[in-house]
């Protein structure tokens, strides 16, 4: 992290400012709306700056910049088109270990001034430390289009309530499930269509139900969210995934779930890892079910983030029979299965007019040595297989369709750590395929795809985004 993102607070503090041009200007009014007063300091002062410094309650110095003029301020901000001024005014500053901000001059600052959206109170800042301010404006731009104007208001109401309500539920977690029912739910809407009064009374209803139901003694049963997580590209999150891992109290999530992903959970959310490394499970399937059932009858709402589809190898269903059979409500968000993602990144149609006319998803999980399927069938033609957990088994699998007449030539693919950075995608036939995974060093998890579509690969592969390595 190359800046720490914090509010000051500066009212009352003096601000120097170094310059009395129109960026000058733009900077001291920004630093007099958060109650600053600006002492500027330059031989000349154009009449706008004048202005905002006299309503700030600050000074003018009508001469060149000298280390005095550092005494007493809170933080310091150059914005002269003199380069060597500018660097004089950081390094004094930074002497003094004041913050100091010089414009367009990123390696002179040891703060930088974000994009804003100011809907005060509330305030969102972005920054790009620098690198492309451009960037962080036009990210601006996007969130602006999120964030309705009211929402002020409504932070203004919630402040209102807030010691209330902090009374009402001494737990931090209860606390924060009523305020999410209340920032995301009706009384949000009644605020953003200017009712207000509505709103507010509705917020009283709320809370005086709370509180019945407090006296009757009664813990709200809280819920789980059963989400798929895709193969490892946040981006592939459905908006449902994303918007409930950011309203769980609490996530249970396994190896598969990629560092990425686990990053969009959160902030302040309870995290449990509960497995699986192959072989080696950290918390046996039961105790994963019961762990969901015990931690939403506590209230809480659980997220079990599942690496691709939950329905799709991922034990989801016996997850949520347990949640069903003890009355525990629950909800399921499918997600990009590792064979549509690896697929489409490796450049992979899974079915093609000409070459295949069906797609089965298989585990390819080794018991004893052996893989017990349907051999005879999958050797068909036409189709492609798709494996999951088919690492091990590799050399199995492909002895295995060979010995029940699937041509020696058929095309495979093996990708590994599909739709990450670090995705490879390694392309054989059935007879080639496990010798050249024997000589590369894989790493789990891999899917092999099997079929005459991996013919694609090579011309479809360049539509796709560039990947790490890419395919060898
Ligand atoms: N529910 C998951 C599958 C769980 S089984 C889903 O729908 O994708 C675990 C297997 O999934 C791994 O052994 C591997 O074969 C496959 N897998 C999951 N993510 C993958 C990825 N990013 N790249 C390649 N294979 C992946």
């Amino acid at each position: 992290m190359e800046f720490l993102p914090l509010f000051a607070s500066i009212k009352e503090s003096a601000c120097l400012v170094v310059g009395g041009g129109a960026i000058a200007t733009r900077k001291a009014a920004l630093l007099a709306r958060a109650g600053g007063r600006i002492r500027m300091v330059a031989p000349e002062v154009c009449a706008s700056a004048r202005d905002v410094v006299e309503q700030s309650g600050g000074e003018i110095r009508l001469k060149e910049f000298e280390e005095g003029d550092l005494d007493g301020v809170a933080l310091v901000v150059a914005a002269t088109d003199n380069v060597q001024l500018n660097a004089i005014v950081s390094d004094a500053a930074k002497r003094q270990r004041l913050l100091v901000n010089v414009v367009d001059q990123p390696a002179l600052c040891t703060f930088v001034f974000p994009s804003i959206i100011d809907r005060d109170p509330v305030m969102v800042a972005i920054s790009s430390s620098g690198a492309s301010p451009v960037l962080a404006r036009l990210l601006r731009a996007r969130i602006e289009t999120l964030v309705p104007a009211s929402y002020g208001r409504l932070a203004n109401l919630a402040g209102r309530y807030r010691k209330r309500v902090a009374e009402l539920f001494p737990d931090v977690n209860q606390r924060r499930g009523f305020w999410e029912s209340i920032l995301s739910g009706p009384v949000a809407e009644m605020v953003f269509a200017g009712k207000e009064r509505q709103a507010e009374s509705a917020l009283s209803q709320a809370l005086d139900a709370r509180q019945d139901a407090r006296q009757q003694g009664s813990t709200p049963m809280g819920e789980v969210y059963l989400v798929g997580a895709g193969p490892g590209d946040p981006e592939l999150l459905t908006f449902r995934a994303l918007r409930l891992m950011q309203q769980a109290d609490v996530v249970l999530y396994d190896r598969l779930v990629s560092p990425e992903v686990l990053d969009l959970v959160r902030r302040d959310a309870e995290r449990i890892h509960v497995g699986k490394e192959r072989d080696n499970h950290t918390l046996p399937q039961s105790g994963i079910n019961q762990l969901l059932v015990d931690l939403a009858r506590q209230g809480r709402r659980v997220c079990r983030l599942k690496g691709g589809d939950p329905f799709i190898f991922g034990r989801g269903g016996e997850e949520i029979e347990t949640l069903a059979d003890q009355g525990v409500p629950f909800q399921v968000v499918p997600g990009i299965t590792a064979a549509s993602g690896c697929a489409s990144y490796a450049g992979i149609p899974l079915t093609h007019r000409d070459y295949s006319q069906s797609v089965r998803f298989i585990t390819g999980h080794l018991k004893d040595g052996t893989i017990n399927l349907d051999w005879p069938k999958l050797a068909g033609d036409h189709q492609t297989l798709v494996f999951y957990m088919g690492l091990v088994g590799l050399p199995v699998i492909c002895e295995r369709l060979q010995a029940h007449g699937m041509s020696a030539d058929t095309p495979v693919a093996l990708v590994q750590q599909g739709t990450t950075r670090h995705q490879r995608v390694v392309i054989g036939t059935l007879a080639t395929i496990s010798a050249m995974v024997a000589e590369r060093q894989i790493k789990a998890p891999t899917l092999t795809i099997i079929g005459e579509v991996v013919n694609l690969h090579e011309r479809l592969q360049w539509f796709q985004p560039s990947l790490g390595d890419g395919a060898d």
